[in-house]
């Protein structure tokens, strides 16, 4: 994991000069556009339907998507254009989690494949200043329907099944050790609550085998979950008792209505909060919980709420945790919230993008789950939006 010299301070969120350097005043205009066609919900689920479609028709709208929604959240379909982003962000001392987008076939096949697109990736994260860590998705690496088994009854798997899962197992393993031997970080990404169980176990037996000496494995914890507190208290008893560090990554959760629904249709008892208040409610608890005990592991704040960020900053001044600070990480989307991220790295903290790459087609889902996630995530894209127009005043641009 890649660290830079702290230089302390408070950061500044409402340096927009600052948060939008990198961006010329084209890419400005585009970003604002943008946000405001996402701010419309109608709009977006018309033009994701079209989008979807045209491209399965082969119809030649991918340069379109190219230059307008991808370029704003991913970083290139190429790692040559990736790099160019990378060593961007990295002029600014934010590091890249670099995230392959394309979700894979539901092969075999597809599996092994995005398999040695990750072991590419911590190949060249190795020799990468820029590049400080790796995110994956266990679904990106075998079959969804066989992990929603295992969450009902572990004895349900066919012989077939049983052998697939341990692939999958071994993809893991792979990884893990490979990212081990190179000292880059693995996080591995949270999913829908009915496959969750079996990646939560893989990726403690991963923190297990390869966190003792270095924090490599992250989990993802997504504090919308009601169960996630409790869960995450008894994670680090079990890194206590057995001795390894625990990597924990924060976020709030990305499928709470899908969550939502499939409980109310499917009638179970709803895993998520019922509203936001209680969501930020059961984050912020964790965050102290972890920041209590940051000397035994490491943490990532993967959030675009700057409530939370600001928290996380004064108990790190009023707990005098200073010197721990590399236990410490703040991770935003590329894309989003430039106005915390670069703040925060200017400040001396340990900042990361996440970066999105991949063919425009396949990164397609991706994108998708952008625009749809604006629903639950409304106030963070009207933020967006009043954060461009206030730097196109500022480089009057607009009146
Ligand atoms: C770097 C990074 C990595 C991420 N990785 C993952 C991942 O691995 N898995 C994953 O699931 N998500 C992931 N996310 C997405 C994340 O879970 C959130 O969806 C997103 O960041 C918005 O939450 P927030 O804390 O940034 O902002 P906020 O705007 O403060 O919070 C919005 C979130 O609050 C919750 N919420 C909204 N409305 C309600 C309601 N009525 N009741 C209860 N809760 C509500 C939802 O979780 C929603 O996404 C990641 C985000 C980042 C920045």
């Amino acid at each position: 994991m890649q660290v830079f010299t702290y230089n302390p301070t408070r950061p500044d969120f409402q340096d927009l000069a600052g948060a939008f350097a990198h961006k010329t005043d084209r890419e400005l205009r585009q970003a604002y556009l943008l946000y405001r066609l996402i701010q419309n919900p109608l709009l977006m689920k018309t033009l994701t339907t079209a989008g979807q479609l045209a491209v399965h028709l082969h119809l030649p709208v991918k340069n379109l998507i190219k230059h307008t929604v991808y370029k704003q959240f991913c970083g290139g379909e190429s790692l040559t254009e990736v790099m160019e982003v990378v060593d961007k962000l990295d002029d600014e001392h934010v590091y890249t989690v670099l995230d392959y987008a394309a979700e894979a076939e539901e092969t075999e096949e597809g599996f092994e494949q995005a398999l040695n697109h990750i072991l590419n990736n911590i190949a060249i994260a190795r020799h990468s200043h820029g590049i400080g860590a790796i995110s994956i998705k266990m679904s990106a690496l075998g079959h969804r329907s066989i992990m929603e088994k295992l969450v009902i009854d572990r004895n349900a798997l066919s012989q077939e099944e049983e052998i697939s899962y341990d692939l999958t197992c071994r993809r893991l393993d792979t990884i893990c050790e490979y990212a081990a031997d190179a000292n880059v970080s693995i996080y591995i990404d949270a999913e829908e609550s009915w496959i969750q169980e079996p990646i939560d176990a893989l990726t403690e037996q991963m923190m297990e085998r390869y966190n003792r000496r270095q924090c490599i494995v992250f989990n993802t914890l997504q504090m919308y979950r009601a169960d996630r507190l409790n869960y995450l208290e008894e994670l680090l008893e079990r890194a206590r008792e057995k001795g390894f560090i625990s990597g924990i990554k924060l976020v709030r959760g990305a499928y709470w209505e899908k969550e939502r629904d499939r409980a109310h249709a499917m009638r179970y008892a709803s895993p998520v909060y019922p509203t936001k208040e209680k969501t930020d409610e059961s984050f912020n608890k964790a965050v102290v919980m972890c920041l209590e005990r940051l000397p035994h592991l490491h943490l990532c704040l993967a959030t675009h709420n700057q409530e939370s960020i600001q928290l996380v900053v004064r108990e790190v001044s009023r707990r005098k945790l200073e010197k721990l600070r590399t236990h410490l990480h703040f991770s935003q989307l590329y894309g989003m919230s430039d106005n915390l991220t670069f703040a925060l790295a200017k400040a001396g903290f340990n900042t990361s993008k996440y970066l999105p790459y991949g063919e425009v087609d396949k990164a397609l889902p991706y994108l998708i789950r952008r625009a749809e996630e604006n629903t639950a995530i409304a106030g963070q894209m009207s933020r967006e939006l009043q954060l461009l127009q206030e730097e196109l005043k500022r480089r009057k641009l607009v009146s």
